[in-house]
């Protein structure tokens, strides 16, 4: 009997691999890396990542564990997986466990190996892939032929920013240059798996019914929050085991284990939902650059309206820039933007329940021709607030700096930060006035509104609380497309990707408050949010009789020129704008961030703690701004504050972060903090 240890990664708050014990009889394999493990922890039996293999160790054997099983029917992760999961956990300084662990379907790290047992069994009797031809994909325009070759052609790493307008078929580009790939793949016996990243579960169905369309033979799988954990497990082992050629998820997709990995798609890269915003706190557009650079792959990052770090790089020729600067289907053309002043004192705009009379008209109009409109308000809920004219008194939440929102249908108030909710109050709490009114507007409030200004129309809001229940918000949407619904009213949900053929208006009811954010970001965000719903109307070339496109954006700010920018849908100047002023006030792409979070009872603590944080370790070179509570300082009875460092040198930062996180561990406070590597909320 022969002994090897084992360094195992295991899903702890600890810096370091743990060794155990493996005993090998004659004739056993050994271990190898990559492979999963099960191991004793504490009292707890958990799931842990081979990391290395040795013949010793410097501690006594007699102190080490025995591991109690190696996963053997599961092929072992590959090193360019670990290693990128090492890149992961040092850039966003946490440990390997930590990013590689839970990062795993969760019934791959269960205690028994039955589901793991009949998902391998499963996946292998399922038929081998025949590669049928692809069905016709529709002839590109000049601009999208030469985009798709010059993407599918490129050889080793060649980041590439695909700048083109909404409608201007990107996705059928990602597509051909898809077909490219897998075509060359198989004459040459050597798979390819592609990898496509999209930012919201909801674009994945229609997405995946046009892989499935165009790649009949082609074996797909999708990866993200909304599968059950039996599906997780099949799919993610598809694409482990090499089987699923295309790979198409969300954020976290991008962690997956690929190991025929030769071409990523990273849709809409600019969408602040492919940062991750809890636990290890990673940009998956960030990892998937990594990740083809590690490679030597080529990657797209497709866009209407960059990211202003990626327009940065296109701009410096790091990235290269593809454009489609006309929207593909033919005679469809890019929609009119009218903005309705709602300051304007003579004529008054004409206002219903906070829907000016241009609007109504326009939406009055499309419904007498057979078309659909949109209604974009990024805020769900009745009304923000309900207060009491008599005394003052705001619904505000005990637990939290917000108020509790008015959800007039299932008839609660509702606090959207820490979930508290409770019944509406018939009169003021403080004063026991009876009138006690709705303040602002909300999806359901204007769904209401909009139900008595048109009481024939078919109305559907699409939202987090209309779409709780799994499937629903497919549903939903494919009703509109099916053209059920007149007006659609919706939050961000709605703004994305969807492809709506018979849409002619869109309008955006309350954007100004974006205008005046502390966050430098605010406007960049904006900015992309009122393109990206604009975008959504006229898809199709005007009708014999139809509508025209047209966006109708209210706002007390008509002069602002972010603005003047979505109407002439310049995304160019106002970019280019955009980054001067970040370079003027070194703010990133021109300087690189960090920020530390305490979180404690009392304010003061958190405070306390972050000024212990700056005091406790050397800091030339490195900018440490004051620490300030949060925007939203107290969520669910607990403080927030934060702190802003800054450096001109990314290897600096991260030099200096390494330091910096073991001195905070050392300090052991029991105030809990984290650490956010390149911040966007800030
Ligand atoms: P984007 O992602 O750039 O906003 P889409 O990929 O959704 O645009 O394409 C917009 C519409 O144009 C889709 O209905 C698509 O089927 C259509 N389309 C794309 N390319 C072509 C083409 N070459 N010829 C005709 N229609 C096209
Ligand atoms: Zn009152
Ligand atoms: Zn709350």
């Amino acid at each position: 009997m022969e002994n090897c240890i084992l360094k195992v990664a295991l899903d702890t708050p600890l810096d370091f691999c743990f060794d155990y014990v493996w005993p090998l009889a004659e004739g056993d394999a050994r271990p190898l890396i990559g492979q999963l493990v099960l191991v004793p922890f504490g009292r707890r039996e958990v799931m842990g990542l081979i990391i290395a293999v040795h013949e010793t160790t410097d501690v006594p054997l007699e102190k080490l564990k025995q591991a109690i099983a190696v996963r053997t029917q599961l092929a072992p992760l590959s090193p360019e997986w670990i290693a990128l999961c090492a890149f992961a956990a040092d850039y966003y300084q946490r440990p390997l466990g930590e990013v590689a662990i839970p990062g795993l379907p969760k019934n791959l790290r269960a205690l028994k190996t039955t589901s793991l047992d009949k998902a391998v069994k499963k996946l292998a009797k399922a038929d081998a892939v025949h590669d049928a031809t692809p069905i016709a994909m529709p002839q590109l325009n000049a601009a999208q032929q030469a985009a798709a070759d010059a993407i599918a052609g490129a050889q080793g790493f060649a980041p590439t920013l695909l700048y083109g307008v909404t409608g201007s078929g990107k996705t059928e580009v990602y597509l051909q240059a898809a077909a490219q790939i897998l075509a060359h793949s198989i004459d040459e016996h050597n798979p390819a798996q592609i990898l496509i990243l999209v930012p919201e579960i909801n674009l994945t169905p229609q997405l995946e019914a046009n892989v499935r369309s165009r790649f009949p033979g082609v074996a797909l799988a999708t990866l993200h929050s909304g599968l059950a954990e039996g599906e997780r497990m099949m799919h993610w082992l598809a694409a482990h085991l090499g089987q699923a050629r295309i790979i198409l998820g969300t954020r976290l997709a991008i962690l997956s284990s690929l190991p025929h990995l030769k071409l990523i798609i990273v849709d809409e890269e600019h969408d602040p939902s492919y940062k991750q915003q809890e636990g290890l706190r990673y940009s998956a557009r960030d990892l998937a650059v990594w990740r083809a650079h590690q490679l030597s792959i080529p990657i797209v990052l497709g866009s209407a309206t960059p990211s202003l770090e990626t327009w940065h790089h296109a701009q410096s020729g790091r990235y290269r820039k593809l454009e489609l600067r006309e929207r593909a289907v033919k005679d469809a053309v890019l929609p009119k933007v009218g903005l309705i002043d709602l300051e304007r004192k003579a004529p008054r705009e004409q206002m219903v329940e906070g829907i000016s009379a241009t609007l109504i008209a326009a939406l009055k109009l499309r419904i007498e021709r057979g078309e659909q409109s949109l209604l974009f308000l990024n805020r769900r809920g009745y009304a923000p607030v309900l207060s009491c004219d008599s005394c003052g008194w705001v619904s505000n939440c005990t637990r939290c700096s917000a108020y509790l929102v008015l959800h007039k249908l299932d008839k609660r108030l509702r606090c959207h930060h820490c979930g508290y909710e409770q019944r509406i109050p018939r009169s003021c709490p403080d004063c026991g006035n009876v009138d006690i009114q709705p303040l602002g507007r909300g999806t359901q409030r204007v769904e209401e509104n909009l139900q008595m200004i048109f009481p024939e129309a078919r109305i559907l809001r699409i939202d987090a609380d209309s779409t709780r229940r799994k499937g629903s918000a497919q549903e939903a949407f494919d009703s509109v497309h099916r053209g059920e619904v007149d007006i659609l009213i919706g939050t961000q949900m709605v703004a994305k990707g969807h492809d709506f053929q018979n849409l002619t208006l869109v309008g955006v009811l309350n954007p100004d408050t974006a205008l005046f954010s502390h966050d430098y970001r605010a406007s960049e965000r904006l900015f992309a949010q009122l393109m990206q719903v604009a975008g959504r109307a006229g898809r199709v070339a005007q009708k014999e009789g139809g509508s025209a496109s047209e966006v109708l954006i209210q706002t007390r700010y008509p002069q602002h020129p972010l603005y003047s920018a979505v109407r002439k849908h310049d995304y160019d100047t106002f970019a280019s704008e955009l980054l001067e002023e970040r370079q003027q006030a070194c703010f990133p792409p021109f300087m690189y961030q960090a920020l530390l979070r305490a979180e404690a009872k009392e304010l003061k603590i958190a405070l306390d703690f972050l000024h212990q944080a700056i005091a406790c370790v050397e800091h030339d070179g490195i900018t440490m701004n004051d620490p300030i509570p949060m925007t939203m300082t107290r969520v669910a009875n607990i403080d927030r504050a934060q702190l802003l460092v800054e450096c001109s040198s990314r290897p600096a930062l991260q030099a200096f972060l390494k330091i910096w996180i073991s001195t905070l561990r050392d300090m052991k406070s029991r105030v809990r903090w984290s650490l956010e590597v390149d911040p966007v909320d800030i």
